[in-house]
């Protein structure tokens, strides 16, 4: 994901001034910021990912989303 929680409760976006660590906005869990490495003269991609892998809200599937609406 491109934004998380920080431990202050304010919306954080991955970059390279992020703190290594935040927090998942939908699930609460602990994610750490990550770094993609692009082609050249392209930078650097940021983005935030679950420490854990046992979380629920990048694991719902679509159709069980659309279910509930
Ligand atoms: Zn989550």
């Amino acid at each position: 994901m491109k934004t998380a929680v920080s431990s202050n409760g304010k919306p954080v976006a991955a970059s390279y001034s992020a703190p290594a660590e935040a927090i998942c906005p939908k699930c609460g869990g602990v994610v750490t910021l990550r770094v993609r490495r692009l082609m050249a003269n392209s930078g650097n991609s940021y983005y935030w990912r679950h420490m854990d892998d046992d979380h629920p809200c990048e694991r719902q599937k679509p159709f069980m989303r659309l279910r509930a609406a």
